[in-house]
């Protein structure tokens, strides 16, 4: 019998056909099917301005630059993330400062930011951790009136909801991510979205050198024939290409139809797993829904170390996963953590992440739960 893996992006035809029409137009850097998919993603978010990017790691960057974030300055994180979110705090010389999450939903509250705050707080980045709808606008309404800006880390959030929107749309900055191990993907790829058209269009920039013309818009005329572009300050190549950006746009037209059969088998997962297992089992949040993209559960009291039930499903044909990693554990940030942190670090010794992925079959999941209850000594 062939391993259960973790996650299988749910890619077809459709795509393959779509890349390869990029590629016979000619066109593989960045330019209209870049500019279509932005168009396509704001337009699903509802937010007006949504810029394409190669990363999450990279939206995460320039979203740090458009907060205003520099050298000096502190931005509360939640350790319990994939170390990204602090890294791009690092990258702009700032000091990521790590808080405590929810035990429900892995995700920074209010409660756990506020002791964190101080007068050189430039931001703070509200993640949806695994998919789980972070309370933008709790965290929002202790944090703006200090004149500091909630960044949303939407990596794992397309296709999650907040109070009746698409997650990360009532933010002023927002970063998701299209990597296979999350529900979209284009292979690598990431978005910025922002309220602001000046910083949109600075984003822009920034993401293509700093150039003020972009090299799509140049090669289509715009500016004037000849236009000489500048470069009015230092930018970067954090570009999408246009294959990537053809995948993205068949992809967001599946997302509904993903989302929804990720959220059917994580039901099922809770039925079969039993109310007292079932109970460690992520969830919906009171303020919205979740995509389910990393489906986690907490181990019960007096289950085998964590590393054993991974060894044992291991054994049986199941890849699970360890949980969240916790940034503050690893060696760039060793020893930063201002206050204790014993939820993330229960949660992420604690959980494991079961496979789940849109081609699952339910007598996949039938043998994932056997192997874990086994595992489990159930
Ligand atoms: C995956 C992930 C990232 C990084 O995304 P990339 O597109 O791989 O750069 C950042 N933050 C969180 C919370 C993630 O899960």
């Amino acid at each position: 019998m062939s391993t259960i893996p973790v996650m299988i992006p749910w890619l077809g035809e459709e795509e393959a056909e779509a890349a390869a029409a990029a590629v016979r137009s000619g066109w593989v850097a960045q330019g209209p099917r870049v500019a279509a998919f932005e168009r396509a993603f704001a337009e699903h978010l509802g937010v007006p301005h949504a810029v394409a990017v190669s990363s999450c790691t990279t939206a995460l960057h320039l979203a740090m630059i458009g907060a205003g974030v520099g050298p000096g300055d502190e931005v509360v994180v939640p350790s319990l993330s994939f170390i990204a979110t602090a890294n791009a705090v690092t990258y702009v010389g700032a000091t990521p400062v790590f808080a405590d999450v929810d035990p429900a939903t892995g995700n920074l509250t209010p409660d756990t930011v506020a002791p964190l705050l101080t007068d050189r707080t430039r931001a703070v980045v509200a993640v949806d951790q695994g998919g789980v709808p972070v309370d933008l606008d709790a965290i929002a309404a202790l944090v703006e009136p200090r004149g500091a800006t909630v960044v949303q880390d939407a990596a794992c959030a397309a296709g999650s909801v907040y109070r009746g929107r698409p997650a990360g749309a009532g933010a002023e900055l927002a970063a998701y991510s299209f990597h296979p191990r999350k529900l979209l993907t284009t292979g690598e790829g990431g978005m910025v979205t922002c309220r602001d058209g000046e910083l949109a269009a600075r984003l822009r920039r920034l993401r293509e050198h700093g150039m003020s013309v972009s090299a799509a818009d140049r090669h289509a005329g715009a500016g004037g024939a000849g236009a000489v572009e500048t470069y009015d300050e230092i930018g970067y190549n954090h570009r999408m290409t246009d294959v990537q950006a053809a995948i993205g746009l068949v992809q967001l037209g599946k997302l509904p139809a993903m989302t929804a059969r990720r959220r059917e088998l994580a039901a099922r997962y809770r039925e079969l797993l039993g109310a007292d297992l079932a109970a460690g089992l992520v969830g919906d949040p009171a303020h919205g829904s979740t995509n389910f993209q990393s489906l986690w559960l907490l181990l019960p009291a007096g289950a085998p170390d964590r590393g054993e039930v991974l060894a044992r499903l291991a054994a049986d044909g199941v890849s699970a996963r360890r949980g969240i990693m916790a940034a503050h554990l690893e060696a760039p940030y060793k020893g930063t953590a201002r206050v204790p942190l014993p939820v993330t670090e229960t949660l992420t010794a604690r959980t494991l992440i079961l496979p789940l992925y849109h081609s699952l079959t339910h007598g996949q999941q039938e043998h994932v739960v056997a192997a874990l209850k086994a595992a489990l000594g159930r």
